[in-house]
């Protein structure tokens, strides 16, 4: 599919819920969001299909998100589902998570065709974490990252929103990520619903985050696109002789560490035990988590849009199709579903969707309504 503006349309985020069993203060509001009621959320034989109907017109990318979505149940019978598609053309299937359930369920998903997770997390400081996420325990998250680690789950990347709260935690993180074989990405905060009142005082931009990162001078290596669908760009970040996790960071490596079995860092999984340390963690052949050099990247999302690549469409977990993340343009493509359409009508209504995608997200930028718990990130 190749939008108005010459863009190729390959990747497509699902929202399975728009429930989540954490309040990120600038994601949710404390008391929650009213959730769509259980009839109005699309099952997932209508997800299949639309997912189907998506690959025929040239999505190559699923990735299921929320909500948080290991709180729908059966989640493991949609990933296999999905995962009959690739026959049809899909390449990559992943989740984005809390990864607080993730744990207990990592090795099924993976078994149901479920390619890799990117995991949300802020903060390697327990008291932090509770607080940013209003209640959340960080053991459950850092046990998940690492149990998807030894699912085979791969690359594991581990999104980082940074703020004024958390800014202090750039180096620890790029050290957590070469100590974990994890792949760290940076995020700036975006102005999207309950964020708009905290953003502007809260809002770090990511070259203050590579100053943190490297205060004698410009992050190391720039990779350029790394691994992945998205958005994110890559740097290498060497190992400073002296640089130590602090005493947080450093409980936090051990956690995922056990949790991942001692597997060794930077292994690639299916590569000989015993061959694995010191081999690059990415994707699709690239760079490079090692022991001594973290891959990093950051995700630009406020100070330069990426909207040139843009090459995603999502889906709310009520079968909305929104074509851009800033625009409250919609199209309801689960009432044309339920109210009878052929698979050819809704094949037009995901072209036109594509169709209607904004050249740039500022010419349409209307955030406050914007959720970020419906939209999936
Ligand atoms: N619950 C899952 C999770 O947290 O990974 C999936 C849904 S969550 C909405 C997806 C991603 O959106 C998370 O990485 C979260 O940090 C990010 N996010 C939410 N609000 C954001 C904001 N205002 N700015 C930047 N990222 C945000
Ligand atoms: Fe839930 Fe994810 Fe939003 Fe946090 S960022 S409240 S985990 S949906």
């Amino acid at each position: 599919m190749i939008d108005k503006y010459g863009r190729e349309i390959t990747y497509l985020r699902i929202s399975v819920t728009d429930r989540c069993n954490f309040r990120c203060v600038y994601c949710m509001p404390e008391e929650g969001v009213p959730p769509k009621p259980h009839a109005s959320i699309l099952r997932y034989e209508e997800i299949t299909r639309i997912a189907r109907l998506a690959i025929s017109l040239g999505i190559r990318s699923i990735r299921v998100t929320g909500g948080e979505p290991l709180v729908r149940k059966g989640l493991g019978g949609l990933v296999a589902a999905l995962n009959g598609l690739r026959s049809l053309g899909l390449r990559d299937l992943s989740m984005t998570t809390n990864a607080s359930l993730l744990a207990p369920v990592a090795g099924d998903l993976k078994a149901a065709g479920l390619d890799r997770v990117n995991i949300s997390l802020d903060t390697l400081r327990s008291d932090r974490f509770r607080s940013v996420t209003r209640g959340g325990d960080l053991t459950a998250v850092l046990e998940g990252a690492g149990a998807a680690l030894a699912a085979g789950l791969w690359p594991v990347k581990m999104n980082v929103v940074v703020t004024r709260d958390n800014i202090d935690e750039v180096q620890d993180f790029a050290l957590f990520g070469m100590m974990t074989g994890l792949v760290v990405r940076f995020i700036e905060l975006m102005p999207l619903g309950c964020a708009g009142s905290i953003q502007p005082a809260s809002f770090v931009d990511t070259a203050e985050m590579m100053e943190r990162l490297e205060p004698d001078g410009g992050v190391a290596e720039v990779m350029g696109v790394g691994p992945g669908s998205g958005p994110a760009r890559y740097h290498t970040w060497p190992l400073r002789s002296g640089l130590e996790p602090s005493a947080h960071a450093a409980g936090a490596i051990h956690t995922v560490r056990d949790a991942c079995g001692g597997r060794p860092v930077g292994g690639r999984p299916g590569a000989p035990a015993g061959g694995q340390a010191g081999a690059p963690v990415g994707g699709q052949g690239m760079a490079i988590t090692t022991p001594d050099k973290a891959l990093v990247g950051f995700i630009t999302s406020v100070s330069r849009h990426s909207c040139p690549g843009c090459n995603r469409l999502r889906l709310t977990a009520d079968g909305r199709i929104a074509p851009c993340l800033w625009s409250s343009d919609e199209i309801d493509l689960g009432a044309a579903m339920r109210a009878g359409a052929s698979d050819a009508e809704l094949t037009r209504v995901i072209g036109a969707a594509v169709m209607a995608k904004p050249l740039e997200c500022g010419a349409s930028r209307d955030v406050s309504k914007r959720r970020m718990s419906r939209l999936g990130g």
